[in-house]
């Protein structure tokens, strides 16, 4: 049960110059009329990761018509759009109270253009109970409390923040509506896209290009979208009505273009329209399969056991590629290894930009299928089954090549990028194609690929098990300590590590986030200490644990007494991409 707030307000004047663990006994929930204010975990010093605090407000309270919060795709795009809000609030009084290091902090989330859901902010779908989490500074000089500056942050700040954005009848309930609609509406196209046998859509008028390299806003004065009239479809949106675009179709796309043509940037926004983006974005209508996989060469990744002979065979080495194991990749088998991962986790659709390729994957010219032998050729090259992939497997492929007409073969529809706007050139390019030699096919079709390969539990290299939370206790064989938790240790987007064990996610260039990094250490670890056994395939694995997230959250798999703030959920796509990244996974 809650105490009261003036409870705490007391026990913070009686602890006013003590020694900072003093502090320890703020821990708990507290009721501050329209909500419970819920210290979760306090900081040891002042220089230490501040203190966990949250704010818990009643549905009724809250006061959000349920339409707003009962279906996912709104209730993520109304908790993103008050984090949002709540974070301008809390920016205005950080540091405002003072103090040594870290006093005085107070931070919250700081989402980028994608609309994510995350333990920041958090409505629940059936009572509309809203949940914010937040990180805070408890103030001292040295290690002496101060007090008084903490009751300003918790009785002053912290209650203004709170009142003015995270309650409805103070907010613009236009500017709500509005964000709604346009959750609905995104949706309407994600979930059509399959009926309409697209793959894709990009609206006219929408703004791809990026600021720069390190801003993710959209390019000021940039050359607006717009499709090609053969490619262009209408859409009816169920709030904006009537939007034109282009529609790639399922099946193999080529992008054609000069250099610095704009392909590269269309592709990146197709990466990305996996997920939806905020007003204002640019990107708001450009929407991808949900599944999509960026595929791209990474030399020196791990591969644990994948099945890659549809793509490398007969490698003079003599290692098995039905169950290829390296610490070490070169660009072409890793390159086959991000495609069978691919596939694994369920991809419909492969996005290739050639900039970022392996060329022995991609293309063997005809002079070369001449004078080397396909026998004494391991490379069964990219263009030699993305037709059975896409005729066999229902995988489309939409593929960045500005160099190599080869493609032309195989192409469905071919789009030609010529100052940043897109022309359709099928015709013309299937005419001059038609004039140079087909393309040879291997006779047998491929198999496979197998993906019975089944990680077994893990933890044991670095000594600690994974005590979890509710969960089987981990792995506890080297010691006993049911305690010692695993880890984790985020590095931006490039990688998290378990214990020392880092997992390079560099080239795994759909994640959005950080915090989608941070929420996939956690996985890994929990995957590693409960789901992962011999048995199991990882399908199965992250089946399991998908479906825990589900039903009962990431609390069910994230351990300790509370959830951290920073963490946004992930997709299947990137879970299998960590998972297969992990050079301790036990295969
Ligand atoms: P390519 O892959 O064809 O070589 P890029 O997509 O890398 O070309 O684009 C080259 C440059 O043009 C980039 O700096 C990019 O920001 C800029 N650019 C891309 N699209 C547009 C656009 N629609 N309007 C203005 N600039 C653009
Ligand atoms: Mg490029």
């Amino acid at each position: 049960m809650a105490k009261i707030a003036t409870e705490l307000q007391t026990l913070l004047r009686n602890i006013d110059r003590r020694g900072y663990p003093a502090y320890k006994d703020t821990k708990g929930s507290y009721n501050f009329g329209r909500y419970i204010l819920s210290i979760d975990h306090v900081q040891g010093d002042p220089f230490a990761a501040p203190s966990k605090v949250s704010i818990h407000i009643a549905g009724k309270e809250a006061g959000f018509p349920v339409e707003y919060y009962g279906k996912r795709e709104r209730r993520i795009a109304l908790q993103d759009y008050l984090l949002r809000l709540f974070r301008k609030e809390v920016d205005k009084y950080n540091f405002k109270a003072k103090g040594s290091g870290k006093s005085g902090l107070m931070s919250a989330s700081r989402p980028g253009q994608e609309v994510l859901e995350r333990t920041a902010c958090e409505m629940d779908a059936a009572t509309g109970d809203l949940t914010v989490r937040l990180e805070v500074g408890f103030p001292a000089n040295g290690r002496t409390i101060c007090s008084y500056e903490l009751i300003k942050i918790l009785f002053d700040f912290l209650p203004k923040c709170v009142q003015d954005v995270l309650y409805y009848k103070r907010l613009d309930s236009r500017e709500v509506e509005e964000t709604m609609f346009l959750a609905d509406d995104r949706k309407y196209i994600r979930d059509g896209l399959e009926g309409w046998g697209l793959v894709a859509f990009v609206a006219n008028g929408s703004v791809l290009p990026r600021e720069s390299g390190v801003s993710d806003k959209p390019m000021k004065n940039s050359v607006t979208f717009t499709s090609p009239a053969s490619m262009e479809i209408e859409l009816q949106l169920p709030h904006k009505g009537a939007v034109k675009g282009m529609g790639i179709r399922k099946g193999i796309t080529l992008i054609v273009g000069g250099g610095y043509h704009g392909k590269s940037t269309l592709l990146k926004a197709l990466e990305l329209g996996v997920y939806d983006h905020i007003a204002g974005d640019g990107r708001e209508y450009v929407i991808t399969a949900p599944d999509a996989v960026k595929i791209r060469a990474e030399d020196g990744r791990c591969v644990k056991k994948d099945d890659i002979s549809m793509f490398v065979n007969n490698l003079p080495n003599g290692k098995q590629t039905a169950d290829f194991y390296t610490e070490d990749a070169s660009g072409s088998t890793s390159q086959a290894a991000n495609v069978i991962e691919a596939m694994e986790s369920g991809a419909s659709l492969l996005l290739i930009d050639e900039d970022t390729c392996a060329t022995n994957f991609m293309v063997r010219d005809e002079l070369m299928q001449r004078v080397v032998h396909r026998d004494k050729e391991p490379i069964t090259p990219f263009i030699e089954r993305a037709r059975h992939l896409y005729e066999k497997r229902g995988i489309s492929c939409v593929i960045v090549a500005g160099s190599s007409g080869a493609y032309f073969h195989i192409a469905d529809q071919i789009v030609q990028m010529d100052n940043y706007v897109p022309q359709e050139i099928t015709a013309l390019a299937k005419e001059e194609a038609a004039k140079y030699p087909v393309l040879l096919l291997p006779e047998q079709e491929p198999g496979g690929p197998d993906y019975r390969r089944a990680p077994g539990a893990g933890g044991a290299r670095h000594g600690g098990g994974a005590g979890h939370r509710g969960g089987r206790g981990g792995n506890d064989r080297n010691g006993g300590d049911r305690d010692s938790r695993v880890k984790i240790k985020g590095m931006g987007k490039e990688a998290v590590s378990l214990n020392k064990e880092t997992v390079d996610l560099r080239y795994v260039e759909q994640i959005a986030d950080s915090e989608q990094v941070m929420t996939l250490g956690y996985l890994l670890a929990y995957a590693e200490g409960n789901l992962f056994n011999g048995r199991d395939t990882m399908q199965k694995a992250v089946d399991t644990l998908m479906d825990m997230i589900e039903k009962k959250g990431l609390a069910s798999v994230v351990p300790g007494s509370y959830l951290p703030s920073g963490l946004a959920l992930p997709r299947r796509q990137e879970i299998f991409a960590c998972f297969n990244r992990y050079r301790n996974l036990k295969l």
